[in-house]
């Protein structure tokens, strides 16, 4: 019934029947498949409100700013390690970073939900989470945050291999993009492409930085641009490292990075 095509233009130009059509397709298909909290399966919401108020948010006026961990006030002990080397994130061309909430908690299902479950429904509720956490940060820590979406001409999204969107079917974070975009009134720029095929969350950590050194390619023109740049989960912050020293190399004049959420080792 809902994708029949009953032909004659019966519905030209008629948009209250097919707005009543719409309405009744979802409520079929939620009384045939009830929609489930991605992260913790209760009937009812996408997101419930339990799962909701158990996000570990992060404070931007105490979040590193080079790598979006919730502690050190200015600049976290990764960033700056008393030996050895400084975090990725703080040596690459990236200027700030902010993540919403640490990888725990609800987040890792939710996320699997999104990514591995195809619950796409979760990819406007993931851009208004980005969206509230840039606008809460760029307002009450203006001297660290300022600026973070006024200031940004183009959003970018880091990019799924080939692979990973055949597997899928769509992309994940452009998904994610498209609706921020519109939200916050940022030109949407798909410039990054990904070169291979290797599912990061299968590599250690010293592979991962291999593989996503040179894994980017800019094919938009974003020279003298300030960028945002959105990914999902900083894990070691490599992959956003790359792309964003691929958008450097192409001339952007600045990076900043949001994601939904940044593991802690
Ligand atoms: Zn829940
Ligand atoms: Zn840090």
């Amino acid at each position: 019934m809902c994708g029949k095509d009953d032909g004659a233009n019966l519905f030209d130009g008629d948009a209250p029947v097919l707005r009543a059509l719409g309405v009744l397709c979802d409520a079929a298909l939620e009384a045939l498949s009830p929609t489930r909290c991605a992260g913790c399966e209760r009937p009812g919401e996408l997101i419930c409100g339990d799962c909701l108020t158990r996000l570990d948010l992060i404070d931007p006026a105490t979040a590193c700013t080079h790598c979006g961990a919730p502690f050190g006030s200015l600049v976290c002990t990764e960033c700056t390690p008393a030996t050895g080397e400084p975090h990725v994130l703080r040596t690459s061309a990236i200027g700030r970073v902010l993540a919403v909430a640490v990888f725990d908690g609800p987040m890792p299902r939710i996320v699997r939900a999104y990514k591995d479950a195809g619950e796409q429904r979760l990819a406007p509720l993931f851009a208004d989470m980005l969206l509230d956490a840039a606008v809460h940060a760029q307002a009450s820590a203006e001297d660290r945050y300022g600026g973070l979406l006024d200031d940004a001409d183009a959003l970018i999204f880091v990019p799924a291999t080939a692979s990973a969107y055949r597997r899928r079917g769509f992309d994940h974070m452009g998904a994610i993009a498209s609706a921020l975009a519109r939200s916050a009134g940022i030109p949407l720029v798909d410039a990054l492409v990904k070169h291979g095929s290797s599912d990061q969350r299968l590599l250690g950590r010293a592979d991962r930085k291999l593989q996503a050194q040179g894994a980017y390619e800019v094919v938009e023109d974003v020279r003298g641009a300030r960028i945002l740049l959105i990914d999902d989960v900083i894990t070691t912050g490599s992959t956003v490292a790359a792309a964003a020293d691929a958008l450097a190399r192409a001339g952007a004049c600045h990076v900043d990075a949001l994601a939904l959420a940044r593991v802690l080792s």
